[in-house]
């Protein structure tokens, strides 16, 4: 039996449903998990102690989409400044030439890159697969490093040639998608509590994938019991195509084949109208907000104020590699709060609404009950942050919120299961230089494929 007690912690902050902060407080877990929360000195002793004096303790964070292997393109030239359409006409034919080692390289980068800013928990929509890639190329870099993981599979079927946006050499054949998906389900996904591999089905977007595709894939996902996620109402090039096509505007396109309800969560959804978002929270479909992606494309603002006052289920995400295109989680939960304020006023959204959606929140749109909060039974995927970092020098007055309003800080270390994988600001048994040389080896080599 391995306990572990941290104390004292000089800030608490446990994201329950009270919202406490707890100063000179203490957490004890014990395999893996919080047994208690209290103040300092009344837990016992356990087999370990950190002291986390002078440190902000808090949820790690959760980040509810991405795209890891686009850290392989990111600034790339001529995709730098136009919108989603153009963006992905550029890099298509880059990311046909993705190999199987590039999937695994770029996933153990990102996943570091997210992994330092705080995240314990990612998802990832995957939805290439050239050249033999496999998902389980990108679950290899999250086993290697413990970040505890969702990979969604996702894919695309519509070709030029049938009309859709990609080119026909990076699209499968849907007998493919569906075996593959269930290969995925049933070689990687653990439904347990505490699991570290939740695999869902993600068909890449309205614009990409058939109707039938999209159906099928909801039955199949429903018949394992596994979530759906895919790209919704991102753009109004997404919304004249489904008009043009079905139509239907692509919240009633995606309600018609049975894409909304809990186990179900949208990446983006920006285009919403006041009764689309009715819609959201009656069916408790969840959001994966993604506010630098959505301001780097010029694609539009959330309704994230909208979503939040209706109780639809909203989690932060970096999206990107190579439409952020940094995978910070402070760094977006800042842009989160700061681009509703563009929108709607100074009181939009607060720092301690926009850290919600990055812990609880996320928990929820992944429909994990076991983390994203700091409370016995919980497990223990914490991160701490140093109070005496130069970025919050002069903030010590509400170190929480400093955490958004000062520039985005790394973490001091983090703990998923119990277990460190950051400490001292630095990952625990990689070397993160190397990874990096090899990230850039590999981005360079695709570039001269394409
Ligand atoms: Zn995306």
């Amino acid at each position: 039996m391995r306990t572990l007690l941290i104390e004292p912690i000089s800030l608490l902050v446990t994201m329950d449903a009270e919202g406490r902060e707890l100063r000179d407080a203490a957490v004890l877990i014990r395999d893996g998990v919080i047994e208690a929360v209290g103040p300092c000195g009344t837990l016992g002793t356990a087999s370990e102690v950190v002291d986390a004096s002078r440190r902000l303790v808090m949820p790690g964070m959760v980040n509810t989409h991405h795209h890891l292997f686009q850290s392989l393109t990111r600034a790339t030239p001529g995709a730098q400044d136009v919108k989603l359409f153009d963006w992905l006409i550029v890099h298509y034919p880059i990311w046909r030439h993705i190999t199987p080692t590039m999937i695994t390289i770029s996933a153990r980068l990102a996943l570091a890159e997210l992994l330092l800013s705080g995240a314990t928990t990612v998802a990832d929509h995957l939805y290439l697969y050239p050249n033999g890639a496999r998902i389980d190329d990108e679950i290899q870099a999250a086993q290697e490093l413990g970040v505890r993981f969702c990979p969604t599979r996702g894919s695309m079927s519509v070709g030029e040639s049938r009309g859709g946006l990609p080119p026909d050499g990076v699209v499968e054949d849907e007998d493919t998608i569906l075996r593959e998906t269930r290969r995925a389900i049933e070689s990687w996904h653990d439904p347990q509590p505490y699991s570290m591999c939740q695999v869902a089905v993600a068909p890449c977007a309205p614009f990409n994938v058939s109707q039938e595709l999209m159906r099928e894939s909801a039955q199949l996902a429903r018949s394992y019991g596994v979530r759906l996620h895919t790209h919704v109402a991102e753009t109004l090039d997404e919304e004249h195509y489904t008009l043009e096509r079905v139509g239907l505007k692509p919240v009633a396109y995606m309600a018609s084949l049975e894409w909304m309800g809990p186990d179900v969560w949208w990446t983006h959804a920006v285009k919403l109208d006041a009764d689309e978002i009715a819609l959201m929270a009656e069916t408790q479909t969840g959001v994966a907000h993604c506010p630098a992606s959505n301001m780097r494309l010029g694609s539009g603002i959330a309704p994230v104020r909208a979503y939040l006052d209706a109780d639809v289920p909203v989690g932060l995400s970096v999206d990107g590699s190579a439409s952020n295109d940094g995978g910070h989680m402070l760094a977006e939960a800042r842009l989160a709060m700061l681009l509703q304020r563009v929108d709607r006023g100074a009181a939009a959204l607060t720092a301690r609404e926009a850290l919600r959606m990055a812990t609880v929140g996320g928990a929820r749109v992944l429909g994990r009950s076991d983390i994203g909060q700091v409370t016995p039974g919980m497990a223990a995927d914490l991160i701490a942050y140093d109070l005496d970092r130069h970025e919050l020098a002069g903030a010590q007055a509400d170190p929480l919120a400093a955490l958004l309003f000062c520039a985005p800080t790394s973490i001091d270390w983090s703990l998923i299961n119990g277990r460190f994988v950051v400490r001292d600001g630095a990952l625990v048994g990689h070397d993160l230089q190397r990874i990096v040389a090899e990230h850039n080896q590999a981005s360079a080599r695709l570039r001269t494929l394409a």
